[in-house]
């Protein structure tokens, strides 16, 4: 297809948020999806288990039937979607540059959506040292070579990791006949809630709590691990490493371009409308920080689209300048981070994650006055919810750890 040199609302990611809010918004726009892939749908294309699709289908489904569903119902809406296109530059107006098999090229819109999503941190930026063979590679990249290309990529690989994610790879690796022969977590429990840490006992795979990988050792293949556990140093007979989890958001766009990005989630500074710092530029979805389940970044996708109609047509309020910030040093990130009028926005609460087990009292205070508080008892990864302010004002969250 020719792509559009201009529309009303570009979306950038053809995943669950970017779909769900170019459904909508086609009601009453000119919507253009563009994504980087041959293939629309994002992540759950490569995820072939369940489960997916209970909020938006209201029924159980595996990853690709729940892709294809949900770009289905983009076309049928009157989304075009237009793939092996990645955007390569942001600028204001908005202007996006892209290139796909046509070269490079621009395209203008009343509003850009960016729904990139998140991917897993790799084993350079994990600083895991020793020789650098094949066979070291993300979940991602495993259900993609086993999903979609139906190959093999090893036989017995260590996974590394022991996020929601790691239990896919486990999934994935046994669906391809691939029989892992260990699970390495650095912490000494299992990041993932029970009983999704019992899973890989049921399946026989070791799984060896409070261990780290010092080194990767091989020629041009895996050969094996070196860890550091309770029993001291030991090497771990293998032929490949999948290294699972730690995400970030995909905010390399940001980089290098006029829109403000947030240090401690790796994503876009939003606000409760989800508008990024330029306000013709919105964002949803995992893009906004590590790590939701689909289903919520579907839901973002939907109530960022609402957003963005009431910013088609001037109902929005003037753009936030009110920040908020973190007090405490277990706290790791926060969306929103910037507050407009606190009322029918994209985000009705602030979400929160910690980076360390912890118990204690978290508290939204607005000029040193407590509006809310919680007490918690929980883990990195672990969902935590806050009211947003009644008014915009500068909004203070502070933890106070046992
Ligand atoms: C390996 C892995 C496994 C996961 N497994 C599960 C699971 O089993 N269940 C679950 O609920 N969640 C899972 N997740 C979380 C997953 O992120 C969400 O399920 C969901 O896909 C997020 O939707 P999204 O629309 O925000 O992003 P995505 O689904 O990631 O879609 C983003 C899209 O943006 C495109 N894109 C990125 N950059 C550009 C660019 N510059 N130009 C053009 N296009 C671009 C990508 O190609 C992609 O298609 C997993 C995540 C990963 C990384």
């Amino acid at each position: 297809m020719t792509l559009p040199q201009e529309t009303d609302i570009l979306v950038i990611g053809a995943g669950p948020a970017g779909l769900a809010a170019a459904t909508i918004l086609a009601k009453t726009a000119r919507v253009l999806v563009v994504d980087r892939e041959a293939t629309a749908g994002g992540i759950p294309r490569h995820c072939g288990h369940y489960p997916f699709g209970m909020r938006e289908f209201h029924r159980l489904m595996k990853g690709p039937d729940y892709a294809r569903a949900l770009v289905e119902r983009a076309v049928q809406a009157g989304v075009t979607i237009a793939t092996r296109v990645n955007v390569v530059q942001l600028e204001p107006g908005p202007l996006v540059t892209v290139t796909s098999d046509a070269g490079l090229s621009e395209i203008r819109a009343k509003i850009v959506l960016i729904a990139t999503g998140v991917r897993e941190s790799s084993r350079a930026q994990r600083l895991i040292g020793g020789e650098k063979p094949g066979g070291i590679i993300p979940t991602g990249a495993l259900q993609g070579l086993v999903y979609l290309e139906g190959r093999r990529p090893f036989r017995r690989p260590v996974i590394l990791g022991t996020e929601l994610v790691s239990f896919s790879a486990i999934m994935t690796c046994l669906h391809a006949g691939i029989r892992p022969v260990a699970m390495i977590e650095p912490n000494a429990e299992a990041t993932a809630r029970w009983p999704a840490a019992l899973y890989p006992r049921l399946k026989g795979i070791p799984l060896h709590l409070s261990t780290s990988i010092r080194a990767i050792e091989g020629r041009e293949r895996v050969e094996r691990v070196i860890v550091d556990g309770p029993t001291g140093m030991q090497a771990i007979e293998t032929d490949g490493v999948i290294v699972t989890g730690k995400f970030r958001p995909e905010a390399t766009l940001f980089d290098g371009s006029h829109l403000e990005k947030d240090p401690k989630t790796g994503g876009p500074v939003v606000d409760n409308f989800g508008r990024c710092s330029d306000p013709a530029y919105f964002a949803a979805g995992n893009l906004l920080r590590p790590v939701e389940t689909a289903g919520w970044s579907w839901s973002e996708g939907v109530a960022v689209a609402r957003s963005i109609e009431a910013g088609l047509t001037g109902k929005l309020p003037a753009p936030a300048t009110q920040p908020v910030t973190l007090k405490g040093d277990a706290l790791s990130w926060v969306v929103p981070q910037r507050i407009s009028v606190p009322s029918d926005g994209a985000h009705q609460r602030f979400q929160l994650r910690v980076n360390r087990k912890v118990k204690g009292r978290i508290s939204a205070r607005v000029g040193g006055v407590e509006y809310a508080s919680l007490s918690i008892d929980t883990r990195p990864e672990r969902r935590i919810s806050l009211p947003l302010p009644p008014t915009a004002q500068p909004v203070e969250i502070v933890l106070e750890a046992k």
